[in-house]
């Protein structure tokens, strides 16, 4: 849905300093020349396969399903290697820029997901790697931090700005800017200068390239709603992409509302943002009163950013997508009601998607057919979620 090159509708573009915009042609042109090749697809999804364990599990949820009044289908990149969907673009990324020939990858890191699926990649293709995290996120998710070492990893940690994830997107563009030459920058989202949206939804699209085929086979027809959380949105344009096409299929993002819209601590970027440019791209941020980018909140780390993809920005603005907000109390409600329900702990970012169809199950016709797409486990949140309720789990 690309008009104008590297634009989607107005959205997207390369708003980057003249130090950077060669790094960016050279991936532009090494992604044209290896995104059809056909030893780098094979190479590709021969990782997918045998690496990350896809394709995912596409699982009907019954007991939710009952209790909800509706047929519910779980897309479960939970069961993915290192237990999200970040893998599936970092090990393409990783591949890509061993194609080109660079020797090290560098990757921001919010919550260290991202950290620790660029770090796996790395170790896999050898290829070195350095993390920049926010110094705030490095304290909260020590053992992320841990981890990331532990695969060999050398992690910065980043103390300008609020230091947290835009701070460390920022870190991370500069010293590309220094070292193009045997770096490549392997971003996390569907987020920052053309082609990055562009390649990070393209890998992640195996999730509705898989999901479409599975749905068709279990139920014979297509769904009636793909529902997914939106952080940057990689997971979410990964699952709406195979049924842009398909306008029987209404597209569900679910933003993360934080302690609600109407307070200041919150993420939902469609929600209460404006249009802005920020971190390469035209898109929607959430901004203060003078433009300037605003502190975020959500008790999803995963879903803590100021912005979203240039591509979602678009679907929004065509109204092909429907973008909704769900506030900490209802994802935790949804955490807790997916473990119990369905003996799956999710991911709390995924929970924001659980949320919604619990909010809004009423107003639905009956016995609609609804993808949801589990973007991740909730191994990592349960220490988070226990203090939520007032439970001290390391006391
Ligand atoms: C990082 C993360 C997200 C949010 O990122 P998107 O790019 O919006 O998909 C969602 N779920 C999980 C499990 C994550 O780790």
């Amino acid at each position: 849905m690309t008009t104008k090159k590297g634009y989607f509708g107005e959205y997207g573009g390369q708003f980057v300093p003249e130090t950077l915009m060669n790094a960016i042609l050279e991936l532009e042109q090494a992604y044209q020349q290896y995104k059809d090749d056909k030893d780098f697809k094979n190479e590709f999804h021969t990782l997918l396969n045998d690496y990350v364990g896809r394709p995912s599990r596409l699982y009907y949820a019954k007991s939710m399903s009952q209790d909800l009044g509706m047929r519910i289908y779980l897309k479960r990149e939970d069961l993915n290697h290192t237990g999200a969907h970040k893998i599936n673009n970092a090990i393409g990324q990783a591949l890509l820029a061993k194609k080109m020939g660079k020797k090290r990858i560098i990757a921001e890191t919010g919550a260290g997901q991202h950290g620790v699926a660029s770090a796996t990649s790395a170790a896999l293709l050898g290829l070195k790697c350095e993390i920049f995290m926010g110094k705030e996120d490095a304290e909260r998710q020590a053992l992320n931090v841990y981890r990331m070492k532990l695969l060999g990893a050398k992690v910065h940690i980043v103390t300008s700005g609020t230091a947290t994830l835009k701070d460390a997107v920022s870190e991370a563009l500069r010293e590309w800017s220094m070292r193009i030459e045997d770096t490549h920058y392997l971003i996390g989202s569907a987020v920052g200068p053309h082609p990055f949206p562009t390649i990070v939804r393209d890998f992640q699209s195996v999730i509705s390239y898989e999901a479409r085929a599975q749905i068709l086979e279990a139920e014979g027809r297509l769904p009636d709603m793909v529902v997914a959380c939106v952080g940057g949105g990689s997971n979410a344009i990964g699952s709406f992409y195979h049924f842009l096409q398909d306008s029987s299929v209404r597209l569900i993002g679910c933003e993360a509302a934080g302690k609600g819209v109407d307070t200041h601590k919150t993420a939902a970027t469609l929600t209460i943002g404006k249009a802005g440019i920020f971190h390469g791209m035209k898109s929607y941020f959430c901004q203060d009163d003078y433009g300037q980018i605003a502190p975020v909140y959500s008790i999803s780390a995963g879903l803590d950013y100021p912005g979203v993809g240039p591509e979602h920005s678009y679907l929004h603005s065509i109204k092909r997508a429907e973008f909704v907000a769900i506030t900490d109390d209802e994802a935790v409600e949804a955490f807790e009601y997916l473990a119990r329900c369905e003996g799956i702990i999710p991911a709390i970012e995924s929970a924001h998607a659980i949320a919604y169809l619990q909010q809004y199950a009423r107003t639905l016709p009956k016995n609609s057919l609804i993808l949801v797409t589990l973007s991740g486990r909730g191994d990592k949140d349960c220490a988070a979620m226990a203090r939520y309720r007032g439970d001290d789990i390391y006391e």
